[in-house]
């Protein structure tokens, strides 16, 4: 071939790089806030037996609807966060990720806004993209809140069918006040758009710090969004929800979905870890203490640490954070450069973990000799 083909890639996506934190096989792990704890062996010889029942049945397509799994959610929600809600109003699909692209799907698109507050997430403005959906982003506070009249300021001027809430907030850990998520859900209901509450992160909360599920029953333009891939350490099986205060949400999903989105193995496996909750949960009830302890530790090393409600901190400042990102790596400790301009993430991992983390930074500080 004489001449070069060119591919007819969308203009739009010309030059871009595809999502990619870095997954490096080094000591220390504790850059994408995944659980550090394995399944436990008891629950995956369950989910392998679930897999095993199913298997020979992979002939036929599976439940499209998903509705064990559905129902299976539902109870998990009532136990966790002490809130009823009917199969109809739950959804699920390939981790958060899929549930939120099905989301912009149905309620964003051409001529349609999407907000949200930064810094927050870095993939919402991927499926803003993907479904043609203006995205814009306005600043949280100092203290990573959202200066509440300014965001009802913004959804009155701008209009947006879709308001992303995230909490607690990655990459900065902190959550937002009940009160707060309230207020910007009833504006944004006089405006006619929908707000979704990211909860990645839920189950990781403190003791005083409510779940926006509480506040379904009261606003019919609410969505929380949850995820087995953090607490449920799952993230290597793909799977999401949402739980939406109008069963016309999922109704409006169904139509975007792809047939049979979630496979019969997916269901199996999800269906058989919520049966098996109770286990997982001492497991995150140990990250919380490990996370407070580090939480602790940094401050009095004298870094300033934002208030975290999930399994990772943002710590700083750091007049060059490359280098000591850097620095962690050369020490067999991989964590994330992401957040506000001079600050670092970790993840919270094993004691063993967070212990190579604390000695590695002292290190890279020209600390080494103190305690870790
Ligand atoms: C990790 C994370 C998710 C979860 O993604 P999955 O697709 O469920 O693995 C969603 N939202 C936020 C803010 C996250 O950090």
């Amino acid at each position: 071939m004489s001449e070069e083909f060119v591919l007819p890639i969308r203009d739009d996506l010309i030059g871009m790089h595809a999502y990619g934190a870095p997954q490096l096989d080094v000591a220390a792990r504790l850059n994408v806030n995944e659980n550090p704890y394995s399944v436990p062996e008891s629950l995956a010889r369950a989910m392998g037996d679930a897999v095993a029942d199913i298997a020979s049945g992979l002939n036929r397509y599976p439940d499209r609807d998903a509705v064990a799994l559905r129902a299976a959610l539902c109870g998990y929600i009532a136990t966790e966060a002490g809130v009823d809600v009917g199969v109809e109003q739950v959804w699920a699909a390939n981790g958060s990720n899929e549930v939120m692209h099905q989301l912009f799907l149905a309620f964003g698109g051409p001529g349609r806004l999407a907000v949200t507050f930064d810094p927050t997430y870095s993939m919402y403005p991927e499926y803003a993209r993907d479904t043609f959906t203006e995205f814009a982003t306005y600043p949280r506070q100092a203290d990573f809140g959202i200066d509440v009249p300014g965001a009802c300021d913004v959804i009155e001027q701008r209009r947006p069918s879709i308001v992303i809430l995230t909490s607690p907030n990655n990459p900065t850990g902190t959550a937002l006040s009940l009160a707060d998520v309230e207020a910007i859900t009833i504006k944004a209901g006089t405006a006619g758009a929908i707000v979704i509450v990211d909860e990645a992160y839920a189950e990781f909360r403190r003791d005083n710090v409510d779940s926006a599920c509480t506040l379904l029953s009261r606003h019919p333009n609410l969505i929380v969004t949850r995820t087995m891939s953090k607490a449920f350490a799952l993230a290597g099986a793909r799977l999401g929800y949402a739980i939406a205060a109008n069963a016309g949400v999922v109704s409006a999903l169904m139509l975007v979905r792809l047939p049979y989105h979630l496979s019969a193995v997916t269901q199996a496996v999800a269906t058989t870890a919520l049966a098996h909750s109770d286990v997982l949960q001492a497991r995150v009830a140990q990250v919380r203490e490990e996370r407070d302890a580090m939480a602790m530790w940094l401050t009095q090393e004298g870094f300033d640490v934002a208030d975290s409600d999930a399994n990772f901190l943002l710590f700083g400042h750091f007049s060059d954070r490359h280098d000591v990102w850097q620095g962690l790596l050369d020490r067999g400790v991989l964590i994330r450069e992401t957040g506000p301009e001079g600050w670092l993430r970790v993840t919270v991992g094993t004691p063993e973990e967070n212990g190579m983390f604390r000695r590695a930074l002292l290190q890279v500080l020209g600390r080494q000799g103190e305690d870790a």
